[in-house]
């Protein structure tokens, strides 16, 4: 199953020069990341941190998450028009994580007023893992699926070239020739466009609600410069421009700065950190709107790490996909076990089953974008305080995912260069619109290989853990 790279691996001298080309193509094809030193400016970057090589990925398991894709963009939308779902599945959770209970009180509380916004458009990314089998055979594992936020499409379009001339470099043209086309900005700002143009408001603008710190704006600008190609106007804020210069009018049509909105694309307002109360009233605002959100708060509700736990129950996806059999058939085949932790003896029993064995599991927190899980004797001592209480319920169990690591170099600004071993997490995105009743669009958009060293048990790229890859298929 390894790429054919055993004999560059070995070879220093060919790997040091192959990695000077490398990160001059990648500054040159623009895979970029503000520094951490100056994350608002641009006047200093440095390439985003990539692999030196390709990983091998199995072709068959690359397939199949293609295959399932337009298959979560069906759930998930039909999990966000769920209120019965959302409000069963997530009621033990809102007693103890207050994030999601903040995020769930605008949920009712926008669909209490009614709904303005008739136009919903998704990006997500439904992350996966190959677990390595009793066997030996790899099989497909999903970790997660992004529903807000979802990031690196901008960049990772950008990536296939870079390896692609590594490969030459290393005297590999013909496995430089199979490297695959990637382009998930593309799909990403195609999905933008078609939800901005359903608006129906041509001199409407579509705006990227951003972060505070914004390291992270060229794989963004990735995306924005596709709507500027399409003559679509792009405005970049914060949810504090939203709180001090937002308003809606009476048919709740969202403006900024005199500017009417299509358009919100989120990527921000995930995490705890990202909200005061100030950007809690933006949020709210922007949700009440008619403006499409990408996500709205019942999206991103779906999301949540209790969700994906309640979707493996027995029955649930029936109920939620009724009569669509082969696409319940597919998305079950990539779910890990997974485990609620819930008040009750059921519970109980979890809770001593992960305490005995803790390297089988992972602990979940309702918490996004890297960092949060914990592991091995850090999750036994968690588990072993909360066990007694309903805190517990904060969390998720999961089987851990143990997928065969394969050597290869991580790239990244100051460091030096050194060989390690790797596990690598393949994500396909998927872009949906729905307008009242009807799909519009529902397509796989284009995918994401991060890579990380086997000695981090946790983390994404921009927790600093993984770093950008591309799929060598065998
Ligand atoms: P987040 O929302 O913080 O990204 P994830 O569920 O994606 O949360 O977990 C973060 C990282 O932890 C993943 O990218 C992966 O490296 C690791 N991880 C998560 N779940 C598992 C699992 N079941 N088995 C092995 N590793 C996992
Ligand atoms: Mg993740």
């Amino acid at each position: 199953m390894a790429a054919p790279w055993g004999d560059v691996l070995r070879n220093e001298a060919a790997v040091q020069e192959a990695a000077r080309v490398a990160v001059d193509a990648a500054l040159l094809a623009g895979v970029l990341m503000r520094t951490e030193g100056e994350p608002n400016a641009s006047d200093v970057v440095n390439y985003a941190p990539f692999t030196l090589l390709p990983s091998a990925v199995p072709s068959a398991l690359f397939e199949q998450a293609y295959a399932v894709q337009q298959d979560f963009n069906l759930l998930v939308d039909a999990i966000s028009q769920n209120k019965e779902f959302l409000e069963h599945t997530l009621a033990s959770t809102i007693k103890v994580d207050d994030f999601t209970a903040r995020l769930f009180g605008i949920y009712m509380q926008v669909l209490e007023e009614g709904l303005a916004q008739s136009v919903f458009l998704g990006i997500n990314r439904s992350d996966y893992m190959f677990d390595r089998g009793v066997d030996g055979t790899p099989a497909l594992k999903q970790i997660e699926i992004n529903t807000i936020a979802a990031s690196f499409g901008g960049l990772t379009s950008r990536t296939v070239a870079v390896h692609g001339q590594v490969l030459k470099v290393l005297g590999k043209s013909k496995e430089a020739s199979r490297l695959l086309p990637n382009n998930p900005s593309k799909g990403l700002a195609l999905g933008i466009a078609k939800a901005w143009e359903l608006y129906g408001s041509p001199s409407a603008v579509v705006m990227f609600l951003v972060e505070e710190v914004q390291r992270n704006i060229f794989d963004q600008r990735c995306v924005e410069n596709e709507l500027w190609n399409r003559n679509i106007r792009v405005i970049r804020r914060r949810f504090r421009d939203v709180f001090e210069k937002g308003s809606l009018d009476d048919a709740r049509r969202l403006y900024m700065d005199g500017q009417e909105v299509a358009v919100v694309y989120y990527r921000e307002g995930y995490v705890p950190k990202n909200y005061d109360q100030q950007n809690w009233e933006a949020r709210l605002l922007l949700e009440r709107s008619r403006a499409v959100k990408c996500p709205d708060i019942a999206t991103q509700l779906a999301g949540t790490k209790k969700v994906q736990q309640e979707l493996s129950q027995p029955g649930t996806l029936e109920k939620l996909l009724p009569g669509r059999a082969e696409a319940v058939a597919r998305i079950r085949a990539t779910f890990a076990g997974l485990y609620s932790l819930d008040v009750g003896e059921e519970g109980d029993k979890i809770a001593a089953m992960a305490i005995a064995d803790p390297d089988r599991f992972v602990l979940k927190p309702q918490r996004e974008g890297g960092g949060n899980n914990l592991y091995g004797e850090e999750l036994r001592q968690v588990l072993e305080k909360i066990r007694d209480s309903p805190e517990r319920t904060s969390y998720i169990l999961m089987d851990k995912i143990k997928p065969q690591p394969a050597m290869n170099y991580l790239l990244r600004a100051h460091s030096p260069l050194q060989v390690s071993e790797c596990i690598s997490e393949l994500g396909i995105f998927g872009v949906y619109i729905r307008q009242g009743e009807e799909m519009v669009m529902n397509e796989a958009a284009g995918h994401l290989l991060r890579t990380k060293a086997i000695e981090h048990a946790d983390g994404g790229v921009a927790a600093g853990v993984a770093v950008l890859d591309t799929p060598y298929l065998v």
